[in-house]
């Protein structure tokens, strides 16, 4: 073999990166293939939340054994006891890790997605503060950018805290607003050469700070490289075969092969292989085409094995044609949408089937049960009324102070967004049952005068509660659907990402059929099968972990290879 380094790590996401950062720091030569243009993978393009039980930061008073309690109560199915721990236990040194090399994370108030659950709280989910993306120079505009719901117009970059407080039009939304713009705007250095903001927020400002340090530990990173087979030699994993532009050729690994390379979201077949329901690729709204499930479909064929495959990462999505190209559609999340106040969410058969305000993966969960059951979900509809039509997004709908009903394209209505004055024409336009949908309409009706749902308890936790509306009394999850004229849109199981993947370890190692380490393979982010099962514990639920395992892994691997002592 032509070249060789101490560990391979595929794919430069938030597990990549860090797999990698961490192997560099331990002395490994390491590098990193990316089958991409673009360096961040969905990491780049996410919120940036990473949930992190017992992180220790900002004067917690969370606890191992308050931070099991919690993932105790709410894990449902099997899942790697070792391995949930190893995640609970580890997360703290990570941290610790990032925060030497000047990456600090910060807690940021959030309910845990099971706010009725014994040992929840509000303090598990952490962020990384606005980060000045020009510090990377050349690879500035290689790093893949955010969701466009994630920037104003797609243009403007917002922090977490932004982007909540205008999308709600919550206090001090206005002048939020014209500091968002003018920070743009008066940043003159930039605006002459890139229309992009040089911050970074969100998923950008935890990919950006890494690659920055991956760069200070000149790592190699190869770009538009994309792995295609692992090589074993006397049943250990000893490299890789890579391909570029076509061309494929082979590199060794000294050490190890860490598999980071996401998901397989955008892969049909393996979607129909693994899911109980049928879904497709176009409801994700991970970037396109970047996660196909290359590396678990490689380690599949070295032996590997799989766990917590039947699940995505639900988070409800719409779609809409495309602002610059009309015969292109393109993929919004509707996340808190389908749980704001004077709304209702009920499936093709004008049935509610979930707490509407419940966290967005509990949502899609809520979907798959009721397609199972009913065939008529998948899409279901999200029916609301005037009143929310002007405060709140609805998917890619903005509110009617931005974007009026004037505005919509002619040929959007009764296709992607449906309106009429009363319910019973807006119900004979969805093909439902009329008394069927004024039925549900009236009783949540009720329940909004009373601020209790009996049905499906919407509205009754703090994090239903967190993302409605303060100013609906007396409950802000649970508004009147009564000011014409009424609409509806139909909401898709989208994603964030698939929840398993290769099985996998409390060290990271990935499994056999028969439960045993492949010598020299490791596997985090969602490549690998989530530590926490089918469940996700609170925003970030995903980073979190990521970046924990991807650690883990390079802390395994140095230690074997007897480089540095294990911290
Ligand atoms: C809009 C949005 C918001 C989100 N917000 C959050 C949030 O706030 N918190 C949270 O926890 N989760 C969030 N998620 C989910 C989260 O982004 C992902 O679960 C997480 O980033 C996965 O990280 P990863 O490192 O495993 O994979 P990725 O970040 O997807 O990285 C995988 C990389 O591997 C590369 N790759 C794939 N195949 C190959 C191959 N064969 N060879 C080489 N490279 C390959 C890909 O191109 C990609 O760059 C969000 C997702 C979306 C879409």
């Amino acid at each position: 073999m032509a070249e060789t380094f101490d560990v391979i790590v595929i794919g430069t996401g938030a597990a990549g990166m860090t797999a990698a950062l961490r192997a560099a720091d331990l002395g490994l030569h390491v590098l990193i293939v990316e089958k991409a243009h673009k360096y961040g993978g969905t990491s780049a393009t996410s919120g940036g939340v990473a949930w992190i039980a017992n992180h220790g930061l900002g004067g917690t008073t969370d606890t191992r054994e308050e931070a099991l309690t919690y993932l105790d109560a709410v894990i449902q199915g099997p899942v790697n006891r070792e391995r949930l721990e190893a995640y609970v236990d580890t997360g703290r040194d990570m941290l610790s890790f990032m925060g030497k090399l000047g990456i600090n994370f910060i807690p940021m108030p959030w309910p845990d997605y099971f706010a009725e659950l014994p040992g929840s709280r509000t303090d598990r989910s952490l962020v990384l503060p606005m980060w000045d993306g020009r510090k990377l120079g050349d690879k500035f505009p290689l790093v893949r950018e955010q969701f466009p719901r994630f920037k104003l117009f797609n243009r403007y970059a917002m922090n977490l805290v932004e982007t909540f407080t205008i999308a709600a039009r919550a206090k001090g939304w206005k002048r939020m607003l014209a500091g968002v713009i003018s920070r743009y705007w008066t940043d003159q250095a930039t605006r002459r050469i890139t229309k992009r903001d040089r911050w970074f927020t969100s998923g950008n400002a935890v990919i950006g700070p890494l690659l920055e340090q991956l760069t200070t530990k000149n790592v190699e990173i190869r770009l538009e490289t994309k792995l295609e087979e692992l090589i074993v030699t006397d049943g250990k994993v000893t490299g890789a075969r890579v391909s570029r532009f076509g061309t494929a050729y082979d590199i060794s690994a000294r050490h190890g092969v860490v598999i980071c390379a996401g998901g397989f979201e955008w892969n049909q077949q393996l979607r129909d292989r693994f899911y109980p329901v049928k879904t497709s690729i176009w409801w994700t709204s991970t970037p396109q085409d970047a996660n196909t499930g290359d590396a678990l479909l490689a380690a599949e064929a070295i032996g590997a094995t799989t766990e917590h495959t039947e699940e995505g990462w639900w988070a409800p999505t719409m779609i809409l044609p495309s602002a610059s190209a009309s015969n292109f559609e393109e993929v919004h999340q509707a996340v808190f949408d389908v749980g704001r106040p004077s709304s209702v969410c009920v499936n093709r058969n004008g049935d509610r089937f979930v707490n509407e305000s419940c966290s967005y993966d509990r949502f899609g969960v809520g979907m798959v049960a009721d397609q199972q059951k009913t065939g008529a979900n998948l899409p279901c509809w999200l029916v609301f009324d005037a009143v929310f039509r002007a405060k709140f997004t609805a998917g890619g709908i903005l509110p009617t102070a931005i974007m009026s009903d004037k505005s919509i394209p002619v040929d959007w209505w009764d296709h992607y967004i449906f309106k009429s004055d009363n319910i019973v024409s807006l119900a004979k336009k969805l093909q439902l049952d009329p008394a069927k949908l004024t039925d549900v309409v009236m009783r949540m009706n009720d329940y909004a005068a009373k601020g209790e749902d009996p049905e499906f308890g919407r509205g009754s936790t703090i994090y239903d509660q967190a993302f409605g509306d303060p100013t609906c009394k007396p409950n802000p999850a649970l508004g009147p659907i009564i000011k014409p004229p009424f609409y509806a849109i139909p909401i898709h199981l989208g994603d964030l990402g698939t929840k398993g993947g290769l099985k996998a370890d409390a060290k990271a190692r990935v499994l056999d059929g028969n439960n045993q380490p492949i010598p020299g393979l490791f596997a985090a982010g969602n490549a690998a099968g989530s530590p926490f099962g089918l469940n996700y514990p609170g925003a970030g639920g995903t980073i979190g972990p990521a970046m924990v395992f991807a650690y883990i892994a390079a802390n395994e691997i140095a230690a074997r290879a007897s480089n540095q002592p294990r911290t």
